[in-house]
């Protein structure tokens, strides 16, 4: 079984075929591109051979590196690591040269790569060694280079040949931003040469093989006195860019991800030498980011365990459970988006609300959205037909007969939720599953409400629906497999990413991102600087601070939540600081950007301005603010420490799953791979000292876990100890 095979036909025109066996996709591997050296070296060798097509056996030429290579690789060390990206570059550049004298430029045998469709990756960086790059016309494929959002970047010559073709201000969106395009995209930001329609896409292929002359083969950067497009560093023009991109570069990171400085780097250096020593600077620079713990952390959380999940490693044995007819109860802000992404997945949709108006209202949510990708071209009149088409907008419960799955998104009421629940079930059919969507009510009272608690479950969303990602599944104590099994092939069918966790109050992620807000208005009480709280977060890589988080959500829910939480736990309840602060804010009237008024300034078109500066009477600063280190720390462990916690008291049964959830959930500093990488990063011993430290200066809050505690007395780390299946902390 090979990936690639190779194929001469009568006019001397060899077809490489990348067709890597048992996947839909191509990824590439290290003994692929033996196997594609091997197929390279022999058309080069046989004089009877005009030239080479490289394409795909699958609609799609590749998806790139296959990132679990990558992963092993690491553990090679930087040597190995270096000497295999070197060895890549020399298949690349043979393929590039193809034979000809690189005195006289003669002599070399044209290579053309032809793509069906997506290219990415490593699948792009091929045929930007070949000579010319021709693409089928198909606006479902997608062609760039989207390392760098997995904490990498193009490292098989991707970045160096993308910058000398396109210049470093033209190939920033790609290179940095991993931008990916349509074929007609990619044509016209000068990424690949042709488009063509998908039946002529060999026969053109050929044709040009056949008709291209020795000139067409040379590389502008092969050629004497190339100058690189936009100019070279010390090029008036070049200067201005690079210095520019290193600020936005900067300005955009936070300065956390070693992945995009690298790249820059890459690009820089590069720019300043030759062609080849280039390739070496960027193996340099790819091996420095592969060795960086940060890269590994964010290739596992964000790519091997974020597929793991979508795959459903943690789906219990059940037969499949495909939604095909879905109740949305509620049709206010969560509902409307719920039916709005189920119906975008194909799935036939009953969206109630007490009042037609307001069910209509629901639907025209997606009505909404549907219209605003039409403008942008994504969407055409008879797929907004189609998708509008599959929901019913009604008040009548009698339409729920007949569907398999219910999400409940009324109002946070307990007796609201109690009454809908029972007027649902008892519509739909005895063997539907019944889910809510409460962010914060227990599911294992809710479902007291249900004649059938072992089909009820929590499906909690997040806000915007059609934007957020992760989907958190929450098993109430009677909810069953099928159950849970139901929600899991649901959240695949949205294309979301699922954790699956214990009932416990906010149960995961509202359980970490609250303390993380909590700490921050704490520490504005305590008279520390805002803007220190916000920097502070922002240079450790969180989207958004503390202050700026709960003036998106609203401060009136901050209150609500604080409410409910004093009266739940009563005199254990740790947060009087926090609130004293967010009642007084609430008090004034600033609610947050809602109300154009929170712990930032608004223009009355609702831009945020910047600190509100009427706290500094009420809370006075302090004259010894403290370091960034330590405001950092009080921010990242106040998660962290929570996430612990849930894995200790069976909440979370996966670390991955704390770890992808975190990330997607609520933006955890993603340059660590989440709370758990996190941790393994620093190593336990030294959050255990942190949190001393932190209990010294500021309570018991920060007080290490136990099971942090043990771990760093015998040496563990997170992974190595849970591994990456489901592990119990017990
Ligand atoms: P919302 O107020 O925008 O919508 C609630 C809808 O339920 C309204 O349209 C209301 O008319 C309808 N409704 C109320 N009583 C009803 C009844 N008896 N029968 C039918 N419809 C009824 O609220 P929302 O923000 O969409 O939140 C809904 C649920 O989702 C809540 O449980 C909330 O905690 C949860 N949630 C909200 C968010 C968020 O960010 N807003 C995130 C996750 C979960």
């Amino acid at each position: 079984m090979t990936d690639f095979t190779a194929k001469t036909d009568a006019d001397g025109v060899t077809t490489i075929t990348w067709d890597v066996p048992g996947k839909s996709m191509n990824v590439m591997s290290m003994a692929g591109f033996a196997e594609l050296n091997g197929l390279i070296d022999a058309a080069l060798a046989d004089p009877s051979v005009k030239g080479v097509i490289i394409t795909s056996g699958k609609k799609d030429f590749a998806g790139g590196m296959d990132l679990n290579v990558i992963a092993q690789m690491r553990a090679g060390g930087a040597q190995a690591i270096f000497d295999g990206v070197m060895q890549m570059h020399q298949v690349l550049r043979k393929i590039e040269l193809a034979g000809m004298d690189f005195k006289t430029k003669k002599g070399g045998k044209p290579v053309v790569a032809a793509l069906p469709g997506t290219a990415l990756g490593i699948g792009l960086e091929l045929p930007l060694a070949c000579h010319r790059i021709i693409a089928a016309e198909n606006p479902k494929a997608k062609i760039g280079l989207p390392e760098i959002m997995v904490g990498i970047f193009p490292g098989g010559g991707g970045t160096t040949r993308l910058a000398r073709k396109l210049g470093a201000m033209m190939a920033a969106p790609f290179l940095l931003e991993g931008k990916l395009s349509d074929p007609k995209g990619a044509k016209a930001a000068g990424l690949i040469d042709e488009v063509v329609p998908a039946d002529q896409l060999l026969a053109r292929a050929k044709d040009w093989v056949l008709a291209a002359k020795e000139a067409d083969l040379v590389k502008p950067w092969d050629e004497k006195g190339y100058k690189m497009p936009g100019g070279a560093p010390y090029h008036p023009a070049g200067f201005m860019t690079f210095v520019g991109a290193s600020a936005m570069v900067h300005g955009k990171t936070q300065g956390v991800y070693p992945a995009a400085k690298a790249l820059l780097a890459a690009v820089y250096e590069g720019a300043l030498v030759p062609f080849d020593a280039a390739l070496r600077i960027e193996a340099r620079q790819f091996t420095a980011v592969l060795m960086n713990p940060s890269s590994s952390a964010m290739i596992r959380s964000l790519f091997i365990n974020k597929e793991a999940l979508e795959k459903g490693a943690n789906r219990p044995e059940a037969p499949d459970q495909t939604v095909k007819k879905l109740g949305v109860l509620g049709a206010g802000m969560m509902g409307a988006g719920i039916a709005y992404v189920s119906a975008q997945a194909g799935i036939e949709v009953v969206l109630i609300d007490a009042a037609q108006e307001a069910a209509d209202r629901g639907k025209a949510y997606s009505e909404g959205l549907l219209d605003k990708g039409m403008k942008r071209g994504k969407v055409t009149a008879e797929k907004k037909a189609e998708v509008l088409g599959r929901i019913t907008a009604t008040t009548d419960y009698a339409a729920l007969d007949g569907v398999d799955l219910i999400v409940e998104a009324v109002f946070e009421d307990p007796k609201v939720k109690a009454e809908v629940t029972a007027k649902a079930e008892a519509a739909a059919g005895p063997g539907a599953i019944f889910a809510t969507n409460t962010s914060t009510l227990p599911i294992s009272a809710l479902a007291r409400a249900s004649a059938r608690p072992e089909q009820f479950i929590g499906i909690h969303f997040f806000s915007p629906v059609d934007k957020m990602m992760l989907v958190e599944i929450i098993r109430g104590r009677e909810t069953g497999t099928v159950a849970v099994a139901k929600a899991l092939d649901f959240v695949r069918q949205i294309r979301k990413t699922p954790i699956v966790v214990n009932d416990a109050r906010f149960f995961y992620a509202n359980r970490c991102i609250i303390p993380y807000i909590n700490e921050g208005i704490r520490m504005v009480a305590e008279g520390v600087e805002p803007a220190l709280v916000e920097n502070a977060a922002k240079l450790v890589g969180m989207p958004l601070g503390p202050l700026q988080l709960v003036d998106e959500t609203s401060i009136d829910l901050g209150v609500k939540i604080a409410k409910a939480t004093k009266a739940a736990m009563g005199a254990d309840y740790p947060d009087g600081a926090v609130d004293d602060v967010l009642f007084w804010m609430a008090d004034q009237g600033r609610l947050g950007r809602k109300a154009n008024a929170g712990f930032y300034a608004y223009s009355e078109k609702g831009e945020r301005l910047g600190l509100w500066e009427g706290l500094a009477p009420k809370y006075p600063l302090d004259k010894m603010q403290p370091s960034l280190g330590d405001v950092q720390h009080r921010l990242l462990m106040a998660q962290v420490l929570e996430a612990v916690r849930a894995l200790e008291a069976g909440v979370l049964t996966d670390i991955r799953e704390g770890d992808v959830g975190a990330i997607l959930g609520w933006g955890f500093a993603p340059w660590s791979g989440g709370p758990f990488s996190w941790l393994d990063i620093i190593g336990a011993p030294r959050a255990v000292e942190i949190c001393r430290g932190l209990v010294a200066q500021f309570g018991h809050r920060f007080e290490a876990p136990a099971l942090l505690r043990e771990m760093a007395e015998k040496g563990e780390t997170f992974y190595g100890r849970f591994g990456g299946g489901a592990a119990k902390a017990a």
